[in-house]
């Protein structure tokens, strides 16, 4: 079996192969982890410009830190800005000189630079620095680019990552200028493999013409000793071949031209490559073009696409989509993920072993207590109530807080009752409080839910009541990982804290959750309870009823690396709440929620307030009309109103919390979101609201 083979017959049985939008999301994710790419940034070493035949050459020197120095040549039209622009990425054996037409083309197509700026595109042509980097003696005729990429592979990388990388760094330089509309890729043979990679690591869709290089990775590599092995990413065809790494930046503009009379590629495996791109891609938006030509370009056929392509988008086009959330998980974090399972496969260690320990020693100090991991918020909070013990007892929650607060105190075999918020916070009221615990005399427990990240104003005092009556109090702190008041974290106010590392969190495991406690020996209790109140791993004699509440090993492999960087997701979250409160005072119809001086909140959810009279559902589905979505409410049904409750409690009324959950929305607020998307998020409820 080939390895494309073994890939096919693993990942794409008929039952289970995924969808071509999901495939395609594959594909780039194993692109960016393979080429692992660092962040860039070009520094101007040197320029000098002149004008040539009406248009302008610029010449540039970029600072490189692998290899001294970048060359790129700029060749802006004669007409008048703004202009399409057009990274160019040339082949093996071309020079910027002849690229960009300053000296007679070597081949046909060969000044495509020049062509493409005589049709109106300012471009950028990238000298990839192969030859420049070393001295002749010191590579005593072996092939310059052959030595740099054995150099980088010792680490992980590879020379085509490295060239993709700088034309990123590229990209985003020619992006940035204020005289460039929109930008497209072209490239030619090794710099095609370059450009479509290039493309791959983009954050947004990016239109790409790719010449001469088409084909099967085995039969490129097998046949033809012209092809060089760089352009390929070492490891790919455990993911994807050729065709499939093209498909994947479906539906961006994409045209692949190759040649009829092209030594370098088989022209029938082409041909196939081809026919499986156009089959695979979004309709209208792939041609492939099988051209008269040899390993060259066709210089026309590359000037209509990108005309085509980098036609003013129709207004509105071209505006970020603002998602509700979004989980991100750098490419470092995805490496360190990995790494970490494949610790846990190769041991056999698959739970309760060294990587759920290091989680729980992570967030024991972040947290400042003892802190064992679960398998989700909902078990943490019923093993909690388990250890207070509240069967046949009340068990006090707020009137609004998510379904699993309640249900977890039931299955934990209590009654519940509910306690409305506090005045102009997200608490519980402490007055409300007091009656409920008047009414019951048998409560177990209290829990406080800190909503939306925020350690409430009333916490202290319902902390005050319950110390006075004797009452147990369990944290439901599933929003609130990294939050304080004056300077004391979340999960360290009560005799137990649960949080969830469910995916919508700050902190994710995919599913999971931690338990603190302030009594060591409530700690061990938990850890007993989780592996069904088994005394010992090694022992299977059981003194209590758990259950299976394991978080296994490779549930906290993403949560041990998501906690890592968890300073970083609060910094961030913080920055976008910052900006947020200094640009909502544009929406004067919202009043944004105030927080106490004293919290420092993980801005889980950014809460505003819309007028009275406002319908939020219509505003929900007009904003995303415009392309922004809201987050979830926490929550939009108090727990009252409930299906599973309603029969019980159905004609109880908590009046602010029933307020609250009807007037308030939620802002998308999540790491990587964009001042750009900020902005579309206001201004679309600047147009909503007035
Ligand atoms: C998410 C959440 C839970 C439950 O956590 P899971 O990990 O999904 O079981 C409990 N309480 C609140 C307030 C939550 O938001």
């Amino acid at each position: 079996m080939t390895p494309i083979e073994r890939f096919t017959h693993l990942g794409r049985s008929p039952v289970r192969a995924p969808d071509q939008t999901t495939r395609n999301a594959q594909v780039r994710g194993a692109v960016v982890r393979l080429a692992a790419v660092q962040e860039r940034t070009l520094r101007i070493r040197s320029t000098y410009g002149a004008d040539r035949q009406g248009a302008r050459v610029d010449h540039y020197v970029f600072e490189h830190d692998g290899r001294g120095e970048l060359r790129a040549v700029m060749l802006t039209p004669a007409s008048p800005p703004p202009w399409p622009g057009v990274l160019v990425c040339p082949g093996r054996n071309a020079t910027l000189e002849r690229v960009t037409g300053l000296i007679p083309p070597d081949h046909p197509g060969r000044d495509v630079a020049a062509h493409l700026t005589r049709a109106g595109f300012l471009t950028l042509t990238l000298d990839h620095g192969l030859d420049l980097w070393a001295a002749p003696a010191a590579l005593g005729g072996r092939d310059a680019g052959d030595v740099l990429d054995g150099t980088l592979r010792l680490h992980g990388g590879s020379l085509l990552a490295a060239l993709a990388e700088d034309a990123l760094a590229a990209l985003d330089w020619l992006r940035a200028r204020p005289d460039v509309a929109a930008t497209g890729l072209f490239g030619h043979s090794m710099g095609a493999a370059v450009a479509l990679h290039t493309a791959l690591l983009a954050d947004e869709p990016i239109p790409l013409c790719a010449a001469s290089h088409l084909g099967t990775y085995q039969t490129m590599i097998g046949k033809l000793l012209a092809w060089n092995q760089y352009t390929a990413l070492p490891s790919i065809l455990r993911h994807a071949d050729l065709p499939e790494l093209y498909t994947a930046l479906s539906p961006a503009p994409l045209q692949i031209q190759y040649g009829n009379a092209d030594a370098r590629l088989d022209h029938d495996d082409a041909a196939q490559a081809g026919e499986r791109i156009a089959t695979s891609y979004e309709p209208g938006r792939a041609e492939v073009l099988d051209l008269p030509m040899g390993h060259s370009t066709g210089l026309a056929e590359a000037a209509d696409f990108f005309t085509r392509a980098l036609a003013k988008p129709a207004a509105g086009d071209d505006e970020p989509f603002v998602p509700a959330a979004r989980v991100s998980f750098g490419v470092r974090a995805r490496l360190d993920v990995l790494d970490l399972v494949d610790d846990a496969l190769a041991s056999g260690s698959l739970t309760l072993g060294p990587c759920g320990a290091r989680l729980e020693d992570l967030a024991g100090h972040e947290l400042g207590r003892g802190t064992a991991a679960v398998s989700s918020g909902s078990s943490a909070l019923e093993i909690a109530l388990r250890i207070v013990g509240v069967e046949g007892r009340t068990v006090l929650v707020p009137a609004n807080t998510f379904f699993a607060t309640a249900a977890s105190a039931v299955r934990a075999g209590a009654l519940v009752d509910f306690v409305d918020m506090e005045p102009d916070g997200l608490g519980l009221d402490p007055e409300g409080l007091r009656a409920a615990l008047d009414a019951h005399e048998d409560v177990a427990a209290v829990v406080p839910v800190h909503l939306a990240g925020v350690l409430p104003d009333s916490l202290p005092q319902v902390l005050a009541i319950c110390a006075e009556r004797g009452v147990a109090v369990v944290e439901d702190a599933a929003h609130a990982l990294g939050s304080s008041l004056d300077g004391r974290q979340a999960g360290t106010f009560g005799r137990l804290a649960a949080f969830s590392l469910y995916p919508t969190k700050v902190i994710t495991s995919g599913e999971g959750g931690l338990l603190t406690a302030a009594d060591p020996a409530d700690l061990e209790r938990v850890r007993r309870l989780r592996d069904h109140g088994k005394l010992s791993f090694e022992e299977n004699l059981h003194e209590d009823l758990g259950s299976n509440w394991r978080m296994s090993e490779l549930h906290a492999a993403v949560g041990l690396t998501h906690l890592a960087r968890l300073a970083e997701v609060l910094a961030e979250r913080r920055r976008l709440a910052a900006w947020y409160d200094e640009n909502l005072a544009r929406v004067p119809a919202l009043t944004h929620h105030e927080i106490s001086p004293d919290c420092a909140t993980n801005h889980y959810k950014y809460l505003a307030l819309l007028p009275d009279g406002v319908d939020r559902a219509a505003l929900k589905r007009r904003l995303r009309a415009g392309g922004v979505r809201l987050a979830g409410e926490v929550y939009d049904v108090p727990l009252h109103r409930q299906p599973y409750f309603a029969p019980r409690f159905g004609d109880r009324s908590y009046p602010r919390a029933e307020a609250f959950t009807a007037r308030h929305i939620c802002l998308p607020i999540f790491p990587g979101m964009t001042t750009a998307q900020q902005e579309r998020v206001v201004q679309a409820l600047r147009d909503a609201l007035s």
